[in-house]
């Protein structure tokens, strides 16, 4: 059987005979969307924000080219580093280059997907640097040395049990299998590293090109602490994320947890706007006051500007990565992004992977979704992610990926004339 069918059958028949994520699973797919859809009707003005960031989204899209520009020129008026990167690799470099010639050793990281995307730990770690995750679910699935399974809980795929093992077995002492105990024990190993950090790493929410800020949406405050405490802040992100507006980039943030998980607003959204400087003193200005004395931002294409000049696909491109459209598939229930997933999971994981990876990673994929449409029901951007993977098969069948049990049913038809492969009895 072809491999990239073969070794994603093996994952499939894993995931479902895997009891511990069903469970963990069972919570994720009923939890949310019930709080989701409660919050809902709390908030009048929801209807009003959402469409207000979709219209948004789709102009910033309709004029990347200016914003990347204005983007650009504001974040250097803000005494801050602006740099464009057009593949994962130009940003690994760019990134571990700065870190490099700071003599930066230990490096924390705030979560992001973006991150994950150009396998930023596993390079900087390759080179000599001491990578720690910082929220907690991205801390437990860095130890276990597994990939998030979903954008905004990234160990959702995990039970108190299996935490407490994963915590007892990496910290060398007991935890109990309890919530409090677990967080208590993370919070203590990382206290002292936000302080001894030579760099943090974050992702973004959202940036603004009329300001050149970066916002950054948090409930555990770790993204404070990484962006904050050490010397240098270095954010990496993708070109989609560039609104025109500071007021723009607020709310789209704003519109994640709601969708994501049910809850009102966020702890935190912090608001960066070039880095720590002081004039307390005679008005001389004074980098590093109490946050970082140096701050990079790093903007990525790396197969977006492709999807955008695609009419069948650039509609992906304005998710907000808020994962409202896997809670509520049935297929991600089963499998959870572990499997149904590359990085990014779900149908418009598909997408998103098919520019960012190529075809072989998206086929498997793109393969499984079951068209039920429910995903395009709750998506807050009304991506019809149905229809462009019905787009994206046509794709891969054109170019030769095909599972192959779809394959025998076409060849079985074509022979005998049904999908079985039997030879029919004539009715007298
Ligand atoms: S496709 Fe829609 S629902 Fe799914 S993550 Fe993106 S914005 Fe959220």
């Amino acid at each position: 059987m072809t491999t990239w069918f073969s070794d994603y059958v093996e994952k499939v028949v894993d995931a479902l005979g895997n009891d511990m994520l069903r469970s963990a699973l069972e919570k994720v797919s009923t939890r949310f969307p019930r709080a989701r859809l409660q919050l809902l009707k709390e908030l009048p003005y929801y209807e009003y924000y959402r469409k207000r960031v979709r219209e948004s989204r789709v102009w910033s899209l309709e004029h990347i080219d200016e914003l990347i520009w204005m983007a650009k020129e504001n974040i250097e008026k803000t005494g801050a580093v602006f740099h464009y990167a057009n593949t994962g690799e130009e940003a690994v470099n760019y990134i571990a280059n700065v870190l490099r010639d700071r003599g930066a050793k230990l490096i924390i990281k705030g979560k992001s997907m973006v991150t994950e995307e150009i396998f930023l730990n596993r390079a900087l770690i390759e080179r000599g640097f001491d990578v720690i995750e910082t929220d907690f679910g991205e801390f437990l699935i860095q130890i276990r040395g597994e990939k998030p399974s979903h954008p905004v809980v990234p160990a959702v795929h995990l039970t108190i049990d299996e935490i407490a093992k994963t915590l007892t077995n990496f910290l060398n002492k007991e935890i109990a299998p309890e919530h409090h105990a677990c967080v208590k024990a993370v919070r203590e190993y990382l206290r002292e590293k936000f302080f001894k950090a030579d760099a943090g790493i974050t992702g973004a929410n959202a940036i603004a090109a009329d300001t050149g800020t970066i916002v950054l949406v948090e409930n555990e405050g770790n993204a404070r602490f990484v962006s904050n405490a050490p010397p240098i802040h270095i954010v990496v992100t993708g070109v989609e994320k560039i609104y025109p507006t500071v007021e723009d980039a607020i709310i789209a943030s704003m519109l994640i947890i709601p969708n994501a998980v049910g809850l009102k607003m966020p702890s935190y959204i912090s608001l960066i706007t070039g880095p720590s400087s002081t004039s307390d003193i005679e008005l001389v200005s004074i980098r590093g006051a109490h946050g970082p004395r140096e701050l990079h931002v790093v903007l990525l294409d790396n197969g977006r500007l492709k999807m955008l000049k695609s009419q069948d696909f650039k509609e992906a491109l304005t998710c907000l990565k808020c994962g409202t459209c896997l809670n509520i598939c049935p297929v991600y229930r089963e499998l959870s992004g572990l499997v149904w997933g590359y990085i990014y999971s779900g149908g418009i994981g598909a997408i998103w992977t098919s520019f960012i990876y190529g075809l072989e990673k998206a086929a498997p994929l793109a393969f499984t979704c079951l068209q039920c449409g429910r995903c395009k029901t709750v998506c807050p951007m009304e991506i019809d992610i149905p229809e462009m993977i019905l787009k994206l098969r046509r794709l891969l069948i054109e170019s030769g990926y095909i599972p192959p049990p779809i394959s025998n049913i076409a060849k079985n038809i074509e022979e005998y004339g049904n999908p079985y492969g039997v030879l029919e009895k004539k009715v007298e």
